[in-house]
């Protein structure tokens, strides 16, 4: 998701070169480039090669993606880790 995010890292910082939380979630909001948003599993068409937002600061970025707070829980510590608990997640709350 992220760009050093760095706000609230009350509880940790965001990972480079992540990006589990723009592919493994499913996002029902509108994003540009997927105007009826994104299946879970799918690369969201605003993240970069290197796994950044393109759209980071762009008002258009759904305000889900904005809200979210990386944190031990949901991006446990690794990628292929965020993506087993993002996946759980998902399918606890659809
Ligand atoms: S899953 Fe967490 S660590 Fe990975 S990009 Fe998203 S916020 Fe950052
Ligand atoms: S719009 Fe940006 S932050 Fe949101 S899922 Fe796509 S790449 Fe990630």
């Amino acid at each position: 998701m992220s760009r050093s995010e760095s706000k609230n890292t009350e509880m940790m910082q965001c990972r480079a070169g992540c990006g589990a939380c723009c592919i493994a979630p499913s996002i029902t909001s509108s994003i540009p480039g997927m105007p009826a948003g994104k299946l879970a599993g799918v690369h969201c068409v605003q993240l970069d090669d290197s796994y950044n937002c393109k759209i980071f600061d762009a008002p258009d970025r759904p305000a889900v993606c904005a809200a979210f707070q990386a944190n031990l829980d949901v991006c446990g510590t690794s990628k292929e880790q965020a993506m087993v608990l993002i996946a759980r997640l998902e399918m606890l709350t659809n």
